[in-house]
């Protein structure tokens, strides 16, 4: 007896290899009695019309499970979708380092066999929300599973703005930006950029300078109901942005104000039996790597 009825399937349209291992699992949930849903770009580009289908936006409401096949990008551009319905995730990898999506396409039929079982282990992971605030009013909204960054956009000058965190003033930096990520987050951006890594069971966000011209200035890591707002006090002629993810982008004016705060969202990530977070700390970010001692032929 299956724990979902309804699935829908995930992924970047026009990529062959996620368009085979979806194909595999079209069959599969079709025979085991299933109802499956395609994403609407997958379904036209990847040839699965023939299934109903959806727009992402809206694909969360019609299914009680979705598989997203493909890297941590294509992981993190569904569950932003996704996480407003509640809908558990499950990631088959087809990107390069999986971080997040952590099953092998080869034991992809496995694991979600077993998934529909209710074989799984279960996380919750928090969201992060921005708002940009321009004269008084919210231009613009988002949210974000990995991070929240301020940067300078095609710039290649330094950013100036102000932190303050909990309306309490931190710093004014003048440097490439800031990254505000998640637990989630942690292992990605903000790692390359110096940041802690945070299990994501921890509820906090960590702020995390991008090359500020200052030898003192380290990431803090703050309670997750804490409000980080961030206001632009330089005019650039290439204006800066604010992204999130990644994938979506914000372009902010002089004046601007960021908000950003955990959201009340959250994402359900489901893994297969036996997942650990360390081991993938291990596997895919290299830790315990042994030196080997050199070899002295003479
Ligand atoms: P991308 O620039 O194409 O790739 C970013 C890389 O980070 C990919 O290898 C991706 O894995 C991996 N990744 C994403 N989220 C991760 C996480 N939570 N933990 C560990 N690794 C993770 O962009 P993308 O794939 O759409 O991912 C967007 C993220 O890229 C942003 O949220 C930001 O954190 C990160 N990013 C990092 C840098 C940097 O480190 N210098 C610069 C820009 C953006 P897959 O190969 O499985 O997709």
């Amino acid at each position: 007896m299956s724990k979902f009825n309804r699935v829908a399937l995930i992924g970047r349209s026009g990529h062959q290899q996620v368009s085979e291992t979806i194909a595999r699992l079209t069959e599969y949930l079709r025979d085991a009695g299933l109802e499956v849903w395609i994403e609407d770009q997958l379904a036209e580009l990847g040839g699965f019309s023939e299934f109903r289908h959806c727009a992402l936006e809206h694909i969360g409401q019609k299914v009680d499970l979705a598989v997203v096949v493909g890297g941590d990008g294509s992981l993190l551009g569904a569950s932003r979708a996704l996480a407003r319905f509640d809908t558990p995730v499950l990631g088959i990898n087809r990107g390069s380092l999986g971080f997040l999506t952590d099953i092998r396409p080869s034991e992809a039929l496995e694991k979600v066999g077993q998934a529909l079982l209710g074989e799984f282990t279960e996380e919750t992971r928090s969201l992060n929300s921005v708002e940009v605030i321009r004269a008084d009013q919210v231009i613009a909204s988002a949210t974000a599973l990995n991070d929240v960054v301020l940067h300078k956009g095609q710039s290649a000058r330094m950013l100036g703005f102000d932190l303050c965190i909990d309306d309490q003033f931190v710093y004014s930096s003048r440097s490439d930006g800031l990254i505000v990520s998640t637990p989630t987050g942690s292992t990605a951006y903000s790692l390359s950029a110096g940041g802690p890594i945070m299990h994501p069971r921890l509820e906090a966000l960590v702020v995390v300078p991008m090359f500020p011209h200052t030898l003192n200035a380290r990431p803090i890591v703050v309670p997750a109901n804490f409000v980080i707002s961030v206001t632009v006090t330089e005019k650039h002629q290439a204006l800066p942005q604010v992204s999130c993810d990644g994938q979506t982008h914000i372009s902010l004016l002089l004046g601007d104000q960021i908000i950003i705060r955990q959201s009340d969202e959250r994402l359900t990530l489901l893994h297969p039996p036996g997942y650990s977070y360390y081991e993938v700390c291990r596997s895919k970010l290299q830790w315990g790597g042994r030196i080997e001692p050199q070899q002295d032929n003479e």
